[in-house]
């Protein structure tokens, strides 16, 4: 007898949360939550809170409202591609307005990275490119896996250590 074997591929997938118009704790909360019940994804663990300034294509921009950013590392068995889609749609549902890049929004969510695959596709790329240099990211990212690695950038942690950037944590209760 033939016996159906289906492989389920499972990413544990970090997210990038960041907010800067509306009430953006509010926004990354409820995100979390809807990110949570995505049909295939779990919620691992969700960091603390973090504020910092704007930071537009050429650099810091103090007069742009600061951003509250947050990790969010989730157990997804979507690939990328659809789990990106699913993203967008939750972007969406918070009134982003995709007008610029770099630009003002309410909600943005990344995938910094999904396991040890890598993914460089017009839509998609995994890790995400800028990750490695972002404090935002990677500062929330360690809070919640002392041990995590950006697959070709090397540990977390020894990212965190050569970062001179400021940010400052924001006091929350937890995300999840
Ligand atoms: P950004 O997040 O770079 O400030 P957007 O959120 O407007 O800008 O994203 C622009 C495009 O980046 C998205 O439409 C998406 O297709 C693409 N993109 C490429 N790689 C990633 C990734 N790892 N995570 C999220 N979006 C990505
Ligand atoms: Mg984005």
């Amino acid at each position: 007898m033939i016996r159906e074997q289906r492989m389920r591929l499972e990413y544990e997938v970090v997210l990038s949360l960041g907010s800067n118009l509306g009430d953006r704790e509010a926004t990354l909360r409820a995100a979390v939550h809807e990110i949570a019940s995505l049909p295939g994804v779990t919620a691992l663990r969700a960091s603390g809170l973090v504020e910092t300034q704007a930071l537009r294509q050429n650099g810091i921009d103090p007069s742009a409202p600061s951003y509250l950013n947050a990790v969010v590392i989730v157990r997804s068995a979507l690939d990328p591609q659809a789990l990106l889609a699913a993203l967008h749609e939750i972007e969406r549902d918070h009134g982003r307005v995709r007008s610029t890049r770099w630009g003002d929004r309410t909600l943005d969510i990344d995938i910094v990275s999904c396991g040890a695959l890598r993914v460089d596709s017009p839509e998609l790329t995994v890790p995400h490119e800028r990750a490695a240099e972002r404090a935002f990211v990677l500062v929330p990212w360690l809070e919640i896996d002392p041990d995590a690695e950006l697959p070709g950038h090397g540990l977390v942690r020894d990212l965190v250590a050569g970062l001179d950037q400021p940010f400052s944590r924001y006091p929350a209760e937890p995300l999840l």
